[in-house]
């Protein structure tokens, strides 16, 4: 369990990288870099909680959200 899965093509990568908080490979990183920025500012930290080898789907990035809207 030493790297996780690119979102875009499906490459293995550095779970290094994956911890810094990039979830794509270096290619795909580079050029995604602005969606995956995009990504990273609506999904907040937390849902990495529930493990390394699971993305969080847009569905649950708007659950985790609602979640945080309703405690404020
Ligand atoms: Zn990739």
């Amino acid at each position: 369990m030493n790297s996780a899965i690119c979102r875009y093509c499906g490459e293995d990568y550095s779970m290094k990288r994956f911890n810094l908080g990039y979830i794509s490979c270096l290619d795909c990183g580079q050029k995604h870099a602005e969606a995956e920025a995009r990504f990273k500012a609506t999904c907040t930290a937390p849902a990495y909680n529930k493990g390394p080898f699971m993305f969080i789907t847009s569905k649950e990035c708007v659950v985790g959200i609602f979640k945080t809207g309703e405690n404020k």
